[in-house]
């Protein structure tokens, strides 16, 4: 073991006087072949983190961390290896998965995979199973050879919501969990604004106080500050509200889907947002359940089918229900008609018309409760609705 140690030390020591001199060497070059040269700086840092991720597995099966008096490997991680929880999580999560995902292991270790890719598809064995990924690794593996890590997530994403649509339901749900925002007070002349938003809420956000740019000609300021002026316009009254029912014009949110998805078919992939992020099945329903806000587009063949029968609430209709409903029709609920979307009670795609009849006005958490929730409704003898628990679900992520 004294050894073994010993030559594990004066193996370090050639290693640290290679990186010197690789690093030495770096320094003299420029333009293209530096740009080459960083590019295999990378590589090298991802071999090393092959070599971490293989020592990290015997570690935690040795349990030797607790000699250290850590309760847990992340938080040994933490204390000794200066990582943060999140990079800690991260590298824990991939020296358990690797072991069980042996062509993703072994392209880790030869160099043809990058960190990142392995950091995707840990994450989707974690949540799915390492022997449902084990199945499709050689297919997963040939598109991350032609992807970057953002669009790699996609694929994976999308992966996750084939195999096990509750599951990625359930991950959304707890994503949206998570929001917040805060306003801090003043502070040396400055507001602090921070938070998390889940995905659609995100998109919305971000097309809202990205319309208007780029810029006039003369206009210097960054695109961090006239997002930020975008921002404090937005929140001007006469901007917030397009008119006091909601028949105004509303936010666009392009999502591409399919037919199956629409109608939550069993094994139907997910839909995408703008900018590729894949959202659940019931999110894409409950968004074209109000198609007021959105557009829903098919993919190729599909196109024609989905124009045809994506609809909107017509403005007199939307008028008619903000005088009938008053308001989020969800008992004990005050949000006002511009607050809400226009529900359908039995959703377009099952064939339910986009009539009076069919059609309540829903604030967006308690539509959110409908659709994603799982929530029933049950019509009042007062004319509002009850929202219904669900049962619980037969099974979850
Ligand atoms: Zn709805
Ligand atoms: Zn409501």
């Amino acid at each position: 073991m004294a050894a073994a140690g010993d030559r594990l030390e004066s193996a370090r020591i050639r290693a640290v006087a290679a990186v010197d001199d690789y690093a030495a060497e770096l320094r003299r070059v420029e333009g293209a072949r530096l740009g080459e040269g960083l590019i295999e700086t990378r590589a090298l840092k991802d071999r090393v983190e092959a070599v971490f991720a293989e020592g990290l597995r015997r570690f935690d099966q040795s349990g030797e961390y607790a000699a250290d008096g850590a309760i847990d490997l992340v938080a040994w991680l933490r204390a000794k290896c200066k990582l943060s929880g999140g990079a800690a999580a991260e590298r824990v999560g991939i020296a358990r998965q690797l072991q069980h995902l042996p062509q993703t292991s072994q392209a880790f270790a030869t160099g043809e995979l990058g960190y990142q890719h392995v950091a995707v598809l840990a994450r989707t064995a974690e949540h799915l199973g390492a022997a449902i990924v084990r199945k499709a690794e050689g297919s997963l593996l040939a598109l991350a050879d032609t992807m970057d890590p953002g669009q790699f997530t996609g694929v994976a994403k999308n992966f996750e919501h084939r195999i096990d649509a509750q599951a990625a339901l359930t991950e959304a749900n707890r994503a949206h969990q998570r929001r917040y925002l805060t306003i801090s007070e003043p502070l040396d002349g400055i507001v602090r604004i921070d938070g998390l938003l889940d995905v659609e809420a995100g998109a919305l956000v971000r097309n809202a106080v990205n319309a208007g740019l780029p810029p006039a000609r003369d206009d210097d300021r960054t695109p961090g500050q006239r997002r930020a002026d975008r921002l404090v316009e937005l929140c001007q009254p006469r901007v917030v509200v397009g008119s006091a029912d909601g028949a105004g014009p509303r936010p666009h949110l392009i999502i591409r889907t399919t037919v199956d998805t629409l109608i939550g078919a069993a094994g139907s992939p997910g839909a995408e947002l703008d900018g590729g992020v894949i959202i659940p099945a019931e999110t894409v329903r409950r968004i074209a359940c109000d198609a007021a806000i959105s557009r829903i587009i098919g993919k190729g063949e599909l196109d024609a089918e989905l124009t045809r029968a994506s609809r909107s609430t017509p403005p007199a209709t939307r008028r008619a229900l903000a005088a009938r409903d008053r308001g989020c029709v969800a008992e004990h609920c005050n949000r006002p008609p511009q607050w809400t979307d226009t529900h359908h009670v039995k959703h377009w795609i099952d064939d339910g018309p986009t009539t009076m009849s069919n059609l309540i006005l829903l604030c967006r958490p308690h539509h959110r409760k409908v659709h994603e929730g799982g929530w029933g409704l049950q019509r009042l003898t007062t004319g509002r609705w009850a929202l219904i628990r669900p049962l619980p679900r037969s099974r979850s992520a």
